[in-house]
């Protein structure tokens, strides 16, 4: 080739003509991990990369150098190159290598020990989340609940493999020996073939599942919930989740309760309160009530003379079953003093007239609080 056309070998490693020789080690390092074929896939590199080398391979040398120095390419012509230069310890350099580049090098590593990984780690199968809804008695009594879900189940026709053993040839990348020769930097190193994954057999997908492995599958579920279920509770149905992979144990499947709000009673934990309305002589004089219970039974309660706006009344036991522990909430009815409205019309005629009179009559008998209330 004409000398005439090749660049200057200091220039090409970027070093001054009186560099030394630590310096052009430097310089050449620092160029291998930029233009490495292994690293750098660009055609334009290998082409760089040769050129480094050649340029390393004179310069490194001081009788080469010298040559160079005094007479330039042509005082190299005939001058024996190698293929590789002796003065780097190409180990040093793989290492040096490894520290400078920002990818995983231990995946590369294990596939380079030949280490034979075709079994994938199992992986757990993912949990499917169902809110259900049910009325306050439901929570009461505790229910079953159908449900229907959309399970990913292991594939009956490959056992979860994805492939279609039936289908077997032989593997085109290793030819069946489930191993493939690479280059890997300086080295040559022996790695599982990553089309069979060291098996030496390649497969179709298979056709049930197409490859995934699993199918979906609708499935009727019955769901026990348990008497006094809270809203928002969470119950699991274990293993009733998507199928695991690679041999992993199914998902669960979660339930999320909703308790609907109850058109009577309100739940504040294990207790419940039912609001009551008294006349207001009822609540001046007290009274016994019938009230409504969440077991369809009824029960009387007590009201006590003087009730006021608001006061609670304790029913014990007939709240909401206990979880944890057995047992029974609370009930508390929870009293309101109906207030007559006596309208413009009623005042005229009637039980609206009547009404107003006696409201007067009692007005005058009763004894007048303080107007404004102390503290
Ligand atoms: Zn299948
Ligand atoms: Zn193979």
């Amino acid at each position: 080739m004409a000398s005439s056309t090749k660049r200057d070998y200091y220039e090409i490693l970027g070093v001054p003509r009186n560099a030394s020789q630590e310096e052009i080690k430097k310089a050449y390092r620092r160029l291998v991990r930029k233009y490495h074929p292994d690293i750098c896939k660009k055609p334009e590199c290998e082409e760089k990369f040769k050129e480094i080398n050649e340029a390393y391979q004179v310069l490194s040398d001081p009788e080469k150098r010298k040559l160079y120095d005094m007479y330039g390419h042509e005082g190299l012509q005939g001058v024996q190159t190698q293929e590789t230069a002796q003065t780097v310890n190409v180990e040093e350099l793989l290492r040096e290598f490894m520290e400078s580049v920002p990818f995983d090098f231990e995946t590369i590593f294990e596939r380079a020990a030949g280490r034979r990984r075709a079994r994938r780690r199992s992986v757990r199968g993912e949990d499917i989340f169902l809110p259900v809804e049910i009325t306050l008695e439901e929570a009461y009594r505790g229910t079953t609940v159908p449900v229907e879900v959309e399970r990913a189940v292991t594939c009956r026709a490959c056992g979860g493999e994805g492939v279609d053993r039936t289908s077997a040839r032989l593997c085109p990348t290793c030819g069946g020996r489930g191993e493939v020769t690479q280059n890997f930097f300086f080295m040559q190193v022996r790695q599982t073939c990553p089309t069979c994954g060291g098996r030496g057999e390649v497969y179709e997908p298979c056709r049930s599942c197409g490859g995934e492995g699993f199918v979906l599958q609708r499935e009727k579920i019955k769901v026990k919930i348990p008497p006094g279920v809270r809203d928002g509770s969470k119950l699991v149905v274990e293993g009733k989740g998507h199928a695991g992979r690679y041999g992993g144990p199914p998902g669960n499947l979660y339930i999320q309760v909703r308790v609907k709000p109850h058109k009577l009673f309100e739940r504040r934990g294990d207790d419940l309160y039912l609001d009551v309305n008294l006349t207001f002589p009822e609540a001046v004089m007290g009274t016994e009530i019938e009230v409504p219970t969440l077991d369809g039974e009824k029960v009387k309660v007590k009201i006590p003379a003087g009730a006021k706006e608001g006061t609670t009344v304790k029913v014990p036991g007939k709240g909401m079953p206990k979880l944890k522990g057995g047992g029974k909430g609370d009930l508390f009815v929870r009293t309101h003093v109906d207030v007559p409205k006596i309208g413009f019309m009623d005042k005229l005629v009637g039980e609206g007239r009547k009404l107003e009179e006696l409201l007067k009559e009692l007005q005058e008998l009763l004894p007048k609080p303080p107007r404004v209330r102390e503290r």
